[in-house]
């Protein structure tokens, strides 16, 4: 199977999708991702929602055609078989399960300590379900500041535990997995090199991928945060959009790719 000629990998929620009272997604979204995949490239949702989650989202807003990829909370990776079943791609999410397990088993202590500072210092609430990697719902940006610094300076001296924020929301995560090492691992499979791959998002979870070593084009929309707009137009390759979510997105990739000379457009 020959590579594809461009890999796009959008966030969801506020990059795709915006909240109301704004309108959910620029109606010239599907002929877009539709024009992506007649010109030989792929489409994919790199999102920290659940794979469930995001197809629901998908079919909540009606986003045609369905993606070639999902990344699912922020470091897993599936594609849909012939018979629209999603799996997993290689050993990929094995090698993360495997990894997250072991991580969990020997940060308990951290976990325990971090917990017990939630509880003393803020309003914010510790997260546990079965599945998942704990996390800290905040009650604000600015509670949720305050508990990244305790983090950091708590983890100052450990390479293996890292986090992923977005907005009010935080989950632990191991230093390995991220938006962008996801991604670097399905253009890896695709065989696609970073020139010919689009990331846009707009929150904290999704600098890993904003990242030039990662993708030679990086958008954002107006929706987003100042730190990823400072970051996407602070280096050739990155625009930010004139526009909330996909109106932003759809607009700053045209920009983007019409305006950089070693981008090969394939919508
Ligand atoms: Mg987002």
């Amino acid at each position: 199977m020959a590579a594809p000629t461009f890999l796009f990998s959008f966030d969801f929620d506020g990059t795709l999708v915006d909240e109301p009272p704004h309108p959910a997604i620029n109606p010239g979204l599907n002929s877009f991702l539709e024009s992506v995949q007649t010109q030989g490239g792929v489409w994919a949702v790199n999102t920290g929602r659940t794979l469930f989650q995001a197809l629901d989202g998908i079919s909540e807003h009606k986003i045609r055609p369905v993606p070639d990829f999902i990344m699912a909370k922020e470091r897993e990776l599936y594609a849909p078989t012939q018979f629209n079943r999603w799996v997993d791609v290689g050993d990929w999410n094995k090698r993360c399960q495997k990894e997250h397990k072991r991580f969990l088993k020997t940060h308990r202590k951290l976990f325990k300590r971090v917990r017990a500072y939630l509880e003393t210092e803020t309003n914010a609430q510790w997260m546990e379900g079965m599945e998942e990697t704990p996390g800290v719902i905040a009650t604000s940006e600015e509670e949720m500041g305050k508990v990244c610094a305790y983090i950091e300076e708590e983890t100052r001296n450990d390479d293996v535990l890292s986090y992923e924020r977005n907005s009010i929301y935080l989950r632990f995560s191991h230093t390995a997995y991220h938006k962008g090492s996801v991604l670097q691992e399905l253009a890896r499979h695709l065989d696609v090199p970073r020139e010919k791959i689009c990331v846009a998002g707009d929150n904290h979870n999704d600098l890993s991928m904003l990242c030039p070593t990662v993708a030679g084009f990086r958008v954002c929309p107006s929706n987003a945060i100042p730190e990823v707009q400072a970051v996407v137009s602070g280096s050739p390759g990155g625009v930010v959009g004139n526009g909330r979510a996909s109106f932003g997105v759809l607009e700053g990739i045209q920009r983007l790719l019409s305006a950089e000379p070693e981008g090969q457009p394939a919508p």
